[in-house]
């Protein structure tokens, strides 16, 4: 088979654009294939945590993001009846990262400025609508069938990377299984520019509060609060979907204010799931075409990123030679092996306390924040600092 000389990338979301500029960084040449005539404007991820923030600043796209989005060095626990469990902030871990602090700006600014700062770059190309529709490999390179305007082309590369989101037809292509489970309940987002500084006294700008009927979610992002609630199984999307229902969920945010203006309301199927390989020969899958979770905690996009970052500094030391491609296998070793150990299970019990009756989980808030260790032990893994030590430790043992 002849190839082109380059890495094939499907999709141009947060990680797919990652992991094409920290490509063109090492000087690997890369096609982006993105599906949509244009990059997505969804309102999903908001939360970047600091490791990412570190791995970013390398690509040159922290700091404008830090300039578009807000600064959160701190996140609290409540729930209605004890008031705050516990506050912490990200200065107590300030010796292990750059940023200590979340940033909170979505998704759709990161893209926007990677894709600024790689366009017209030797060796960057990025075709929209342009769909991968299938792959195949041979032992010297990739195939993939393109589906551009009614027509189909075959492009061919060295590698393809699968980043073309949950629904992933590169991952369906390669016949790799996606083994999980859907939640019943979904999860409702809705957005207000209202200013909940002024009615909620000790307010961090992200603030979880636990509750076995109706947990929620406060976050702030530039110009507006997001709150996110669960939507129970029996709970209809039409009925989640009326203004009404939106309503009657924020009217339990602060009582006695109610008639919020509502800017966005969304409604997500919530999963948990990982595929049971990231690596088949020389196809890749990372971000949610790898492992999607509930965004509780902030970590499916955030871990898409640090398997993009992993992924692309293999590639390219095999490209160069400085390393064997048998060293491709740690990618799939350490990312999937931590997305199970850690993101999954993270994202779950985050899901279990906030839907408690918030009484152990005090007490458990508590002696963290009373200990100094176990705090600086909570942030390293709430940061997903943790996540990435574990990555490398993983690497470094034999199978
Ligand atoms: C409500 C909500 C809140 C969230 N909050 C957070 C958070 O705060 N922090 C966090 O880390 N994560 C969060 N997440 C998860 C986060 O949004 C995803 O993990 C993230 O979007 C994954 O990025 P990605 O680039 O892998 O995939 P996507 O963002 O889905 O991008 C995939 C891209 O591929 C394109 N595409 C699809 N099929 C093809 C194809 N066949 N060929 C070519 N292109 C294709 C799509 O058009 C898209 O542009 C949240 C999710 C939800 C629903």
């Amino acid at each position: 088979m002849m190839n082109d000389e380059r890495v094939l990338i499907a999709g141009a979301g947060p990680v797919g654009l990652t992991a094409a500029a920290n490509l063109v960084r090492a000087g690997v040449p890369v096609t982006v294939f993105e599906a949509g005539g244009d990059l997505s404007t969804e309102s999903r991820a908001s939360t970047f945590h600091p490791p990412t923030l570190d791995m970013l600043d390398a690509l040159g796209a922290a700091a404008p993001l830090i300039a578009q989005g807000l600064t959160a060095p701190k996140f609290q626990y409540r729930t209605m009846r004890h008031g705050i469990l516990a506050q912490f902030d990200f200065g107590a871990i300030a010796d292990a990262t750059a940023h200590p602090y979340r940033v909170q700006c979505e998704q759709s600014r990161l893209t926007r400025i990677l894709y600024e700062h790689l366009r017209g770059q030797p060796g960057f190309e990025l075709a929209f609508n342009s769909a991968v529709e299938q792959v195949g490999q041979d032992a010297d390179g990739v195939t993939a069938t393109i589906k551009c305007g009614g027509q189909t082309e075959t492009r061919t590369g060295r590698y393809l990377i699968g980043a073309d989101g949950a629904r992933s037809d590169v991952r369906r292509s390669l016949g790799i299984d996606f083994e999980g489970f859907t939640w019943p309940d979904r999860f409702l987002v809705v957005s207000t520019p209202f200013d909940f500084y002024k009615v909620i006294e000790g307010l961090d700008p992200v603030s979880y509060v636990a509750d076995p009927q109706r947990w929620r979610f406060l976050l702030q992002i530039p110009g507006l609060w997001r709150g996110m609630f669960p939507v129970t199984a029996d709970e209809s999307d039409e009925l989640a979907l009326t203004p009404a229902f939106a309503q009657s969920l924020m009217a339990t945010v602060v009582p006695g204010i109610s008639n919020y203006e509502i800017a966005h309301t969304t409604l997500y199927r919530v999963h948990q799931r990982v595929a049971k390989t990231m690596r088949l020969g020389r196809a890749f899958l990372i971000g949610d075409a790898a492992h999607i979770n509930n965004p509780l905690g902030g970590m499916g996009m955030n871990g898409g990123i640090h398997d993009a970052i992993n992924l692309t500094a293999r590639i390219a030391d095999a490209w160069h030679g400085r390393e064997p491609e048998s060293e491709l296998d740690l990618f799939d070793r350490e990312r999937r092996l931590v997305t199970l150990e850690y993101i999954q299970q993270y994202t779950i019990q985050n899901k279990r306390n906030l839907e408690s009756d918030g009484v152990a989980f005090k007490a458990s808030l508590e002696a963290i924040a009373a200990d100094p260790q176990r705090t600086r032990d909570y942030l390293m893994r709430v940061s997903m600092i943790a996540s990435l030590a574990r990555a490398k430790e993983l690497g470094a043992t034999p199978p």
